[in-house]
């Protein structure tokens, strides 16, 4: 004999099995005629999948009778179905008992004209997402296998996603494809990922054999002929410096080095030392030949560096490499400077989430991505703090102090490098300033958060609500 209590516990047990199974087996092979086309399409295009319609005549033709026993109520058809198809049952019954909602019979009659014009009855028409005809069917005796391997053959394979992690430029990197089955993606991944290495020679200064490190170790001497590559980036950079007032300058790195950002050091420089240096930051003094593409830095003891807007370019270049490679969607994740095309597996846009710097939640907000790259500059990875006060690594060319005031700014717009340079300005210029700026330039948005938690968003931001 059970006791009530025991009786009780095992009610409870047993239920929450049964609920567990019924969601389960909901959850593998829920299968259900779907009677609204709109809303089919729409379901479809979010999941991924094809739209069957399946015209019959429930109550007066043998054969639609047999289609639905045979095929469409077999364990086989909806199982795939549950997984691959939205099926949708167009449906003319001629009997009054099974008439349908005027509305629904209106629907059914326009679904006939458009995609069974003939009248033929059953038949089973296979669609893409948009509403294109990729197949039709009629009815066969035989089982619903043959059936399943025809809609089989003419579904397209599924994109696949394919994600390699690895570590460049100080940083890591990721970078994800969506491409059909027959694509290598590892290869092509592995190939963007020596094109991310090959900039990564190209524009570093720590390499001492690097074109960057010749500029910088002829400054003050004479000029030095680069690629066409390098010369493109530094003239970029230069403009964005004019668009920016200098907040952004690569030649902050005339100075960088009096500062320890690794917390190896908790001194700051002495303000003599930082006020002879800051002399040397001047985009203006960066002197570009176009005829030889030489660049000259004007000062001895100048220097370069890209740590501003490297990773941006380098998201740019791999992105350019897998899309004249065929890749139709992807997104490269450069230490955080994103940059995304086309759609993930699911879904219509990347979802990407901001960073939340007091580090209270793994996100403060959500933003879609679509053809666009998102680019934050955070005080939160790489700082000193002093007396208690958080410096980050982002230099103020003026006053050749680290900036204070912002916890982070994340830029949205179409190019990564140009996203990546503004970040680290709109750092620079501070919240109110920042947002004025961002305001006026087309097709560039922001979010700023600033040290007291407070978020700013640019005339046009729009966050992922969900
Ligand atoms: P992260 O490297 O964390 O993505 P940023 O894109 O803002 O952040 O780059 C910060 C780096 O940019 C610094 O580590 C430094 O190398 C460089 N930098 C610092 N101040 C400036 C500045 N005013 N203009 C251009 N580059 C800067
Ligand atoms: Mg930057």
């Amino acid at each position: 004999m059970f006791t009530p209590k025991l009786n009780f516990k095992f009610t409870l047990v047993m239920s929450w099995l049964l609920l567990s199974i019924v969601s389960r087996a909901q959850q593998s092979a829920f299968f259900v005629w779907e009677t609204d086309f709109e809303h089919a399409l729409q379901t479809a295009k979010k999941e991924d999948k094809s739209v069957l319609l399946y015209f019959s005549g429930s109550d007066w033709c043998k054969p639609c009778m047999k289609m639905k026993q045979e095929i469409f109520n077999s364990v086989s058809y909806k199982s795939y179905a549950a997984q691959n198809l939205i099926s949708v049952l167009v449906d003319f019954p001629r009997y009054k008992r099974n008439a349908l909602p005027n509305e629904q019979i209106r629907q059914n009659e326009q679904l006939a004209a458009t995609y069974n014009e003939k009248g033929i009855f059953p038949l089973a028409v296979l669609l893409n997402a948009s509403g294109q005809i990729i197949a039709t069917a009629n009815y066969k005796p035989g089982g619903s296998l043959p059936f399943l391997a025809y809609l089989e053959s003419k579904i397209k394979p599924k994109n696949q996603s394919t994600t390699h992690s690895f570590a460049a430029m100080g940083s890591p990197f990721e970078i994800t494809i969506v491409t059909s089955p027959e694509v290598n993606a590892n290869e092509l991944i592995a190939k963007a990922e020596l094109e991310i290495r090959r900039i990564e020679k190209l524009i570093s200064s720590w390499d001492h054999h690097s074109q960057t490190s010749k500029i910088n170790t002829n400054a003050g001497l004479s000029p030095v002929k680069v690629d066409t590559e390098l010369y493109g980036l530094i003239e970029r950079s230069i403009k964005v410096s004019r668009l920016t007032g200098g907040a952004f300058d690569i030649s902050f790195a005339s100075i960088n080095h009096i500062y320890t950002f690794d917390g190896s050091t908790n001194d700051m420089p002495s303000e003599e030392e930082v006020s002879r240096s800051v002399q040397l930051i001047n985009y203006k003094d960066i002197l570009l030949n176009p005829l030889d593409t030489s660049v000259f830095l004007k000062k001895v003891g100048m220097k370069i560096g890209f740590g501003a807007i490297g990773k941006g370019y380098a998201a740019n270049m791999a992105k350019k490499f897998l899309i004249n490679n065929g890749v139709k969607n992807g997104i490269v994740n450069a230490g955080g400077d994103l940059c995304a095309w086309g759609a993930p597996v699911n879904g219509n846009s990347w979802k990407i989430g901001i960073a939340d710097p007091s580090k209270e939640k793994p996100f403060i907000a959500y933003v879609d991505l679509n053809d666009l790259a998102m680019v934050t500059s955070g005080n939160y990875e790489r700082f000193i703090f002093i007396d208690n006060v958080k410096y980050a690594h982002i230099i103020d060319p003026r006053t050749g102090h680290p900036v204070r005031g912002l916890k982070s700014v994340s830029i949205v717009c179409p190019d990564a490098e140009l996203a990546d340079a503004l970040a680290t300005a709109v750092f620079v210029i501070g919240a109110k300033n920042g947002l004025a700026f961002v305001n006026q330039l087309e097709n560039v948005e922001c979010l700023i958060i600033d040290d007291n938690n407070k978020i700013m968003l640019s005339k046009n931001m729009r966050l992922n609500e969900e």
